[in-house]
């Protein structure tokens, strides 16, 4: 039965065709070959990207961990008078970023908590300052959570907290608030926060409005393979109608010092199976990211065999995996992320956010004009 069925579900791969939500369910088993789903998807990820792996140059900034929301999930956020709880100043912002032009870096990518006494203008100044301080970064800014908790906290729509932030010089957004959409699995790790039908409009909506976006799960909690399905399949619905999303990455849990610290992390098994099956399910997605903070560098390495398109970045300053515990390195070097990718036997691409081809020729960088490494158009 097993073996009929992943033949079944091969043929519909090598024909292009759409796999459903119980072939999703059927491809997440651990009973079926973990490296029989990983070569569909190097099918698919080989088609989309031929042998092209993707790196940028990034930094991140994360100008204040203080959150309302407490998720449980989060190891990062803390409450206002916590001793860990910070709130950087412009000048360290601009320093941060000074620190990442220096560096030749394209991206700045930046992520907060929700500040209870930070409103929207906070927020947007800071964009403002560093776009108009380094108009060559390109900022990738502000999950879906914070955007709707600026629209509350500035009494506006959605649309035009976003209209400003695209005005201030806000290039795309990354992925991150999706956690699992399903609501039950919400209420236990992320109670307060929007729910996953806000996160998707949000998403919806910037993309209405011509700016790129990405999506992300965060996957190794106490959610089943159920739950992971419903997500993959929201994004695809969501990307048929869009078009807007760049990328997907699976976030992997990691649960130390978190609220559900008992949470065994998921064996690098269950990591490559993630890469796989996003990959086989999203076939409206150009690019799958496997993000080596997350998954650890050789997980992600070996991700590029199971589907995956995409290392992320030099990744300088990340705080929040950091904080639950993840064990990789405070940054890659380039040279490291490119060796990594030709070791994995593929072939090392710059690119910037919206995953055009990076040029160097010295410490001078340009993106490649006219060409479209695959990025779908939008509505
Ligand atoms: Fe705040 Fe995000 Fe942490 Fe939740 S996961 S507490 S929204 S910083």
């Amino acid at each position: 039965m097993s073996e009929s069925r992943i033949n079944d579900i091969a043929a519909k791969v090598e024909a292009g065709q759409r796999l459903t939500a119980a072939d999703g369910t059927f491809l997440f088993s651990p009973e079926v070959d973990l490296h029989a789903v990983g070569h569909l998807a190097d099918l698919v990820r080989r088609r989309k990207n031929g042998d092209a792996a993707y790196y940028n140059l990034n930094h991140h900034i994360n100008p204040t961990n203080i959150c309302i929301y407490r998720c449980g999930l989060c190891a990062y956020s803390c409450d206002e008078g916590d001793p860990q709880a910070y709130v950087m100043s412009s000048d360290e912002v601009l320093a941060r970023a000074k620190e990442a032009s220096d560096a030749g870096c394209t991206e700045l990518h930046l992520v907060s908590g929700a500040h209870p006494r930070k409103n929207f203008d906070w927020y947007l100044g800071i964009t403002r300052e560093l776009h108009a301080a380094f108009p060559r970064l390109q900022i990738k800014a502000w999950t879906a959570v914070e955007i709707k908790r600026f629209a509350e906290t500035a009494g506006q729509p959605v649309r035009s907290v976003l209209k400003e932030l695209m005005d201030a010089g806000l290039g795309s957004m990354p992925g991150g608030g999706a956690e699992i959409f399903d609501s039950q699995v919400r209420a236990r790790i992320c109670p307060r926060k929007v729910d996953g039908q806000t996160w998707l409009d949000v998403h919806r909506t910037a993309h209405q409005l011509g700016l790129r976006t990405n999506a992300s799960m965060l996957y190794g909690h106490i959610e089943t393979i159920e739950h992971r399905v419903d997500h993959l399949v929201r994004l695809r619905r969501l990307q048929d109608e869009t078009g807007g999303f760049q990328c997907f990455v699976a976030l992997k849990f990691h649960p130390a010092n978190t609220a559900i610290a008992d949470v065994e992390p998921a064996f690098a098994t269950e990591d490559l199976r993630m890469v796989s099956v996003s990959r086989l399910m999203l076939d409206n997605f150009d690019h799958i990211k496997a993000y080596w903070v997350s998954l650890g560098v050789g997980v992600a390495q070996t991700a590029l065999a199971y589907g995956a398109d995409d290392l992320d970045g030099t990744v300088r300053h990340e705080r929040i995996h950091h904080a639950a515990g993840a064990q990789s390195p405070d940054m890659l070097g380039v040279e490291r992320l490119r060796s990594l990718i030709v070791e994995a036997g593929c072939q090392p691409v710059e690119r910037d956010s919206l995953y055009r081809r990076v040029l160097r020729d010295g410490e001078e960088w340009r993106v490649e004009d006219g060409e479209d490494l695959g990025n779908r158009k939008l509505v």
